[in-house]
């Protein structure tokens, strides 16, 4: 049995192939990239999809070896993402389950990053750190379905970053570039900490940051400070989360789980509460078709589908709407 996933739902065309073993066999991208110095406009972005989509799927099937009829089913992330990507994805889902009589699934993107970190890290119940260019959570399974520990009350890390980043005229990967500027920098200056109960806020600390480079203060030590301020935010919630759900394990997962300075600070909080710590893979760390097959493929195992005329894109599906029937 086999499942074709697809990831539509930002910057990123995936196409994942999967077995009813859960190996994955196929897990192609096509990724875009916005101008330099500007974020991504959706509307630039869904026309990447429809444009790459065609051979992002090809190359899959040949790669997994898997034609078309070989297939049972087609998994699609309806969400959350941007509107106009998500409904690229979703159509080209429909198309190809209509036209080849295969069922549709539909995959919380979500979900899909923490069921790749946990298959890739072979984790069975950790507390997971979900940090990426839309998202900033801590969650871990509770009945059903993974609750939230603690989430971004507005801008994601992942996006904080970048768009100070872009602030500062720094290159893409906004995130790496940021982080080099920072180990360079010498002195912590002074900038809000936010942190209510257990979310974060990051906007009034972008404000903040830019202000100082404004003022003249060294872009090394802002960048410094813009980063210790952000991560170490996340990292007070991420203990008190762990003390309370008594988890003897740390995960990171999404795109921003390749930062450097962030899993430093991770292994050492993690050492610090005599916990364990991964890192989901690289291949698997940024928005990836094979993510969404393979929690597509758990999902219709356990006759999760939909039927494709109610198969409605949904910008804002949270993680803790879905229910996890495989757990
Ligand atoms: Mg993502």
């Amino acid at each position: 049995m086999f499942l074709l996933g697809i990831e539509s739902t930002a910057h990123t065309f995936g196409v994942g192939i999967v077995d009813e073993k859960l190996n994955i066999l196929a897990n192609v991208n096509s990724t875009y990239i916005p101008p330099k110095g500007k974020g991504i406009h959706p509307r630039e972005a869904a026309i990447h999809h429809s444009e790459n989509a065609a051979e992002v799927i090809n190359e899959a099937l040949k790669l997994a070896n898997v034609r078309m009829k070989d297939l049972s089913a087609i998994a699609i992330a309806l969400g959350p993402g941007l509107g106009p990507c998500l409904r690229t994805g979703a159509t080209i889902a429909r198309f190809l389950s209509l036209q080849f009589q295969l069922s549709l699934v539909p995959v919380n993107h979500a979900v899909a990053h923490l069921e790749i970190a946990r298959y890739a890290c072979n984790e069975e119940d950790p507390l997971i750190v979900y940090i990426a260019g839309g998202n900033t959570i801590i969650t871990t399974f509770v009945e059903g379905r993974y609750r939230i520990f603690g989430e971004t009350q507005d801008i994601a890390l992942g996006n904080a970053v970048d768009y100070f980043g872009r602030m500062i005229g720094v290159e893409y990967p906004e995130l790496i570039n940021v982080e080099k500027l920072a180990m360079e920098g010498k002195q912590l200056l002074d900038l809000p900490l936010v942190v209510k109960g257990q979310d974060v806020s990051y906007s009034g600390l972008i404000t903040s940051a830019l202000k100082l480079i404004k003022e003249g203060y060294r872009v090394e030590d802002v960048a410094l400070s813009f980063i210790e301020y952000a991560y170490s935010m996340l990292c007070e919630t991420i203990e008190r989360a762990i003390a309370y759900t008594n988890k003897k394990s740390i995960l990171l997962t999404g795109g921003t789980s390749r930062s450097i300075i962030l899993k430093e600070k991770l292994e050492k909080l993690a050492q610090g509460q005599n916990v364990s710590f991964k890192v989901v893979p690289r291949e698997y760390a940024g928005d990836n078709g094979g993510m969404i097959a393979l929690t597509g493929m758990l999902a219709f195992m356990h006759k999760v589908t939909i039927d494709p005329i109610r198969s409605y894109v949904k910008p804002m599906w949270r993680l803790d709407q879905v229910d996890i029937p495989w757990r």
